[in-house]
């Protein structure tokens, strides 16, 4: 299986190589040249247990990998989840079930992605012998997984910096508790957009990012994806003749639209769902874009489920590729037209997979409460926003991406109790270890220089 970049400007790849350089030379993002069918799998797949699937789901894609070592990479990656299951599937009523996607490490669902490319990445320096550093900026979810996702691997070291006193103070304990000493929790006296700019700066600097290995934790990374198509498969198959034949609805909310792409990729390889529903809160770019066909940047609002306060879509760009016919240069048409302007206004794209809906905070606090009262289930900000105008002929299938203990205060305000969770008690009372630097390129760059693993 090779690779090739939505931009059509940068060579082929294979598996290992796509992982290991993220984000194409071209600005484009990697995708599998050809997808395979996996209609005439389902059966055999069936009664396959969580990480088994996996297997055989990345054995299609991994094809320069040996087998062996994909299997170890596979069980180690779902290992630490708390759950048998690994996603459980739980049915609320007849036409509708939540999969449950926070069992993983740091509760939210990028753990399925970040624990499969962390030992991914092992696996790369151990092959080639180089090491990586890591870094990134967070306002939250990414930077725990990633640190969670690269604790104690040998040859990395992980550099997240996070805008100090603006993170939860439970996600600030899930990277600032690990006592790992390859990890290096950053707080900086600054915003979210001081700390991104810093990151910015460092990879711009040619001379940090060669003799670093600089590397991103973006969600532009292939094997994020193809790790997040797993759990739509396992879902699928968990239904019933009668569920299935009602016709599968994928709930899924929404940011940058990773999550929602991997599972319209099954479908694309025969899986037979039905559609989509892209479920975002105010800040509701796709939203907009799936309704009117016109996708533009507005300033982000703060809300209450913070892991989708986004502007750009970047995983969109993916799903151009194929909505514009696989052709590259439509879509560095589009991107540099959406990159002069901020807008671009699509004629004629097919949605006809998809439907979309946006909730503001105050109608996440009431279906937050309006869902127990109904189900007796405890739904996180991000979760709630999914449980709008569901269509109850169909099979609904929403996907919780975080567990409700993460955002306390949230459910405390909507149920008047405080959710929890063992993994997150056991850190409450932790001390932080962190370091805190001034926001300041240079700061960062003498930072790296004392910390990072160079490869001399
Ligand atoms: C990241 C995140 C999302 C959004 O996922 P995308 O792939 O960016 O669409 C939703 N909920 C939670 C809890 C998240 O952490």
């Amino acid at each position: 299986m090779k690779y090739i970049s939505t931009r059509g400007q940068s060579d082929e790849k294979t598996f290992t190589e796509a992982v290991a350089t993220g984000l194409a030379p071209d600005g484009g993002l990697y995708l599998p040249k050809t997808l395979p069918n996996i209609a005439p799998r389902l059966k055999q797949w069936a009664d396959l247990s969580y990480p088994d699937l996996c297997f055989e789901f990345m054995k299609l894609f991994a094809t320069d990998m040996l087998e062996d070592k994909l299997r170890t990479i596979v069980d180690a990656s779902y290992s630490n989840f708390s759950r048998k299951e690994i996603a459980p599937l739980v049915k609320l009523d007849g036409h509708l079930s939540v999969l449950e996607l926070f069992h993983g490490p740091t509760l939210a669902f990028k753990d399925f992605a970040l624990q499969l490319l962390g030992n991914l990445y092992e696996e790369q320096i151990e092959r080639t012998g180089d090491p990586i550093n890591v870094l990134g900026a967070t306002s939250g979810d990414t930077g725990s997984a990633a640190i969670h996702g690269l604790l104690g691997k040998k040859g990395v070291r992980i550099f997240i910096l996070y805008p100090q006193g603006r993170v939860s103070m439970l996600q600030e304990r899930q990277m600032t508790t690990t006592a790992e000493r390859n990890v290096y929790p950053i707080a900086i006296e600054g915003s979210f957009d001081d700390a991104q700019a810093m990151v910015k700066d460092a990879f711009g600097d040619a001379n940090l990012k060669a003799r670093y290995s600089l590397s991103a934790i973006n969600s532009i990374n292939l094997a994020r994806i193809l790790a997040q198509c797993v759990y739509y498969i396992w879902a699928w198959l968990q239904l019933d003749e009668d569920a299935r034949k009602r016709g599968v609805q994928f709930v899924v909310p929404t940011g940058n639209f990773g999550n929602v792409l991997a599972g319209w990729l099954t479908r694309e390889m025969g899986l037979p769902i039905e559609g989509f529903r892209v479920a975002t809160n105010q800040n509701d770019i796709l939203c907009r874009l799936f309704n009117t066909g016109h996708y533009e940047v507005t300033a982000v609002e703060p809300s209450v489920a913070p892991s989708m306060d986004i502007q750009v879509a970047s995983n969109f760009e993916r799903f151009l590729y194929y909505s514009v016919g696989q052709d590259p240069e439509r879509v560095r048409t589009v991107m540099e037209q959406f990159k002069a302007k901020g807008k671009y206004t699509f004629e004629d794209f097919d949605r006809s997979a998809f439907s979309a809906t946006r909730m503001d905070d105050k109608e996440i606090h009431e279906t937050i409460e309006s869902i127990y009262g109904r189900y007796k289930y405890v739904a996180d900000p991000h979760t709630a926003c999914a449980f709008k105008d569901l269509d109850e002929s169909k099979t609904n299938i929403v996907l919780a991406t975080a567990h409700p203990a993460k955002f306390p205060e949230v459910i405390e305000e909507a149920l008047g109790r405080t959710p929890t969770a063992p993994s997150l008690e056991a850190i409450k009372n932790e001390p932080i270890v962190n370091y805190m630097l001034p926001a300041e390129g240079e700061a960062l760059a003498e930072f790296l220089k004392e910390h990072a693993k160079g490869s001399e």
